[in-house]
């Protein structure tokens, strides 16, 4: 699974590393998926329940799920998230990151900040024994605190031989008790943090998820495995100089 995660954390370096005005989401996608390939794996989102690329894409107000698109180009200012999943032997990689087109306003920066932090918390709390309620509750404090809402109808997930696999990890704290986190584990924390407000719609497309209020959106994903060691970060993009 590290491995997996590996080829993912290069992609979204090398995303990072790309993206500018005036490139298009579909160049994007086709240099995620080629580097994706060549690295002996496959795209885990392209014909995922029918989505179409490899690469989600989600510029500003967009919350996750963007299709990438030949007419869609980023502008300065825009925030990009790209979010992007591969199997590699079998076993899944799942990972992250917003950002920013050339100068962003500051409040935008803000949030981009404090949805990294809230994951980084998050990421604190993926130790042997607690609770999946602890992870969403260190995401939902921090996040309320700076005046942001979190997204309710996305959550986390654990993953493994499936992209997506039980239990959920809610960036919210619901009612009841919530699994505890054993040894072994592998779960994708993923916040996604709104300016306004918590409520989020699909575009007509089925698959675009936007903020209710058109006002922007912020979405940071790792992939943690849960060892006797603390938390091991599977999808770290330090070996290849990305934050
Ligand atoms: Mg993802
Ligand atoms: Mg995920």
């Amino acid at each position: 699974m590290q491995d997996a995660n590996q080829i993912v954390a290069e992609v979204l370096c090398m995303l990072q590393d790309t993206v500018a005005p005036g490139i298009s989401t579909f160049e994007l996608d086709k240099m995620a998926e080629e580097l994706c390939l060549s690295r002996n794996s496959i795209p885990a989102f392209k014909g995922y329940h029918g989505f179409p690329s490899s690469l989600c894409v989600s510029i500003n107000e967009e919350v996750v799920h963007g299709i990438p698109s030949r007419k869609r180009k980023l502008k300065k200012g825009d925030i990009l998230s790209v979010d992007f999943g591969v199997c590699y032997k079998g076993f899944y990689g799942d990972s992250a990151v917003t950002i920013p087109v050339g100068k962003i306003k500051n409040e935008t920066y803000k949030l981009l900040q404090a949805t990294r932090k809230s994951l980084e918390l998050a990421i604190e709390q993926v130790v042997i024994g607690n609770r999946v309620s602890d992870i969403s509750k260190a995401v939902q404090q921090y996040v309320e605190s700076k005046g942001y809402s979190v997204v309710r109808q996305f959550v986390g997930h654990g993953i493994g031989s499936s992209l997506h696999e039980g239990p959920e990890i809610p960036n919210y704290v619901q009612g009841g008790q919530s699994p505890r986190l054993i040894e072994g584990m592998v779960i994708a924390i993923e916040p996604m943090v709104n300016l306004g407000t918590h409520k989020v719609k699909v575009l007509r497309d089925g698959w675009t998820v936007i903020t209710a209020d058109k006002k922007p959106s912020a979405h940071f994903e790792h992939s943690i495995a849960i060892t006797a060691g603390g938390p091991l970060v599977l999808s770290a993009r330090d070996k290849f100089s990305g934050q």
